[in-house]
């Protein structure tokens, strides 16, 4: 068919995870089309969405090795050297500090919307990679050695491999049967910058109420990301107040610890369901970012799995290349497979376990979270092993 266009990849979706796929891709020597449904406008100037992305050095380098990393501003990127966790009113506390590792801070924050800027400067630059915005993906079948792609407005696709990275709700991934394990946590987060009188003394702050979860991210200058977990109705009614009543209920719930706060951005409101994909790939196809694991925000794994993920499949992709076999053969495609679910598997099920004990209304779960963050933060082979999964630095390299 003349209107087909070959390539050797074809991924669906341009959020950070499809871009920076494509950019690992086209880095192992494939020629890869992206296919978004969002205009190139909103894919070149992305707006701010509130989150603020906390990156591990691992996923720093993974950057960096995909020319991502030097397009983003240095006024973007925040260290977090302290990490302090905290439950109701109780003085007990959960400490983490960078001194206690290797590395200049615990991780960096980056607001999601330069990492997109970043990741589609990146991808657009790169002669391997053509990216066609602005098309809604319609059918895709799958032949004996191929994929082919089609989108509503009338264009094709075809390659010898499909990834979908088309979020954590992936139309893609339902179309090609895969089902996913679906936590709906019953509850919104709602995010904005803030600006405040005190320092934050780039620490990060995390304090479980019974109803409701505050989290400070520290940016540059005297300003945070504020991070509040309510229900979907509290998070509107936080979201529509005035912004003067709003900035002094979140200094209240705050017990003014960062002092006298103002809102300084939007609010943006997120509901909270994790996705766990019960297989990562099938015949000719393969799953990165969201759609392969949507997390809980709350341990801030996200996009540092997505990232993880395109790493993996790409490396797997340039073996069996490498091999002179087909890239879109099982072998290459199974490697990905259980080397993403080892890593992915445990990190969600630890993050779903923490948000349950520690959103449990029970008085019985209060004494135990209680109980918990006291032990945890005496008991140092368990900070050992939190820092490393905060941090990722044991795994530079790997
Ligand atoms: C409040 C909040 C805070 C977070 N904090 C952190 C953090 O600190 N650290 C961290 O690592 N992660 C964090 N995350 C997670 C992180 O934001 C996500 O993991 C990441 O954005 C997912 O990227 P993605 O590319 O996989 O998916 P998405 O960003 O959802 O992109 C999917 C893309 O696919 C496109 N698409 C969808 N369907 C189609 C279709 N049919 N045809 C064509 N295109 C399609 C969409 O338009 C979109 O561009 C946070 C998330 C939230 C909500």
């Amino acid at each position: 068919m003349s209107d087909v266009e070959d390539f050797d990849v074809v991924v669906i979706g341009a959020g950070p995870a499809g871009l920076c796929s494509a950019k690992g891709l086209a880095k192992s020597g494939f020629r890869v089309a992206v296919v978004e449904r969002q205009p190139q406008t909103a894919l070149a100037e992305p707006a701010f969405d509130g989150r603020e992305i906390a990156l591990t050095h691992r996923s720093l380098q993974i950057l960096r090795g995909l020319g991502v990393w030097p397009r983003i501003a240095a006024g973007d990127i925040s260290p977090i050297k302290r990490a302090d966790v905290s439950t109701g009113t109780s003085p007990k506390r959960l400490r983490f500090d960078h001194r206690d590792t290797p590395c200049a801070a615990l991780g960096y924050l980056v607001p999601n919307h330069a990492i997109r800027r970043a990741a589609y400067e990146a991808a657009v630059e790169d002669p391997a990679i053509s990216l066609f915005a602005g098309q809604d993906v319609a059918s895709v079948r799958t032949d004996h050695d191929s994929v082919t792609v089609r989108s509503g407005g009338g264009r094709a696709w075809r390659a010898p491999l499909l990834v979908a990275a088309d979020s954590r709700f992936s139309d893609t991934r339902r179309g090609v049967g895969i089902a996913a394990d679906m936590v709906d946590f019953g509850k919104c987060m709602l995010v904005c910058r803030m600006q405040h009188d005190h320092a934050h003394d780039e620490t990060a702050r995390e304090c479980f109420f019974e109803h409701c979860t505050v989290a400070s991210l520290p940016l540059n200058g005297n300003e945070s990301s504020l991070v509040v977990t309510v229900t979907a109705a509290e998070a509107r009614r936080l979201q529509e107040m005035e912004a003067a009543d709003f900035s002094a209920d979140i200094e209240a719930k705050f017990q003014a610890r960062l002092g006298s706060m103002r809102l300084s951005s939007t609010r943006h409101v997120y509901p909270l369901v994790a996705t766990f994909a019960r297989r990562f790939v099938g015949p000719r196809f393969a799953l990165v970012g969201d759609a392969a694991v949507g997390m809980h925000p709350v341990t801030a794994h996200g996009f540092n799995l997505g990232l993880r993920s395109q790493d993996t499949l790409a490396e797997s992709l340039r073996r069996a290349a490498a091999r002179g076999g087909d890239i879109g053969a099982a072998d290459g495609l199974l490697r990905y497979e259980s080397r993403h679910r080892r890593h992915a598997r445990p990190l969600y099920l630890a993050t779903n376990a923490i948000v349950r004990l520690y959103t449990d209304p029970r008085p019985l779960a209060a004494l135990v979270r209680r109980a918990a963050l006291e032990v945890a933060d005496r008991f140092a082979p368990f900070k050992h092993v939190a820092l490393a999964a905060l941090t990722e630095a044991n795994r530079l390299g790997n």
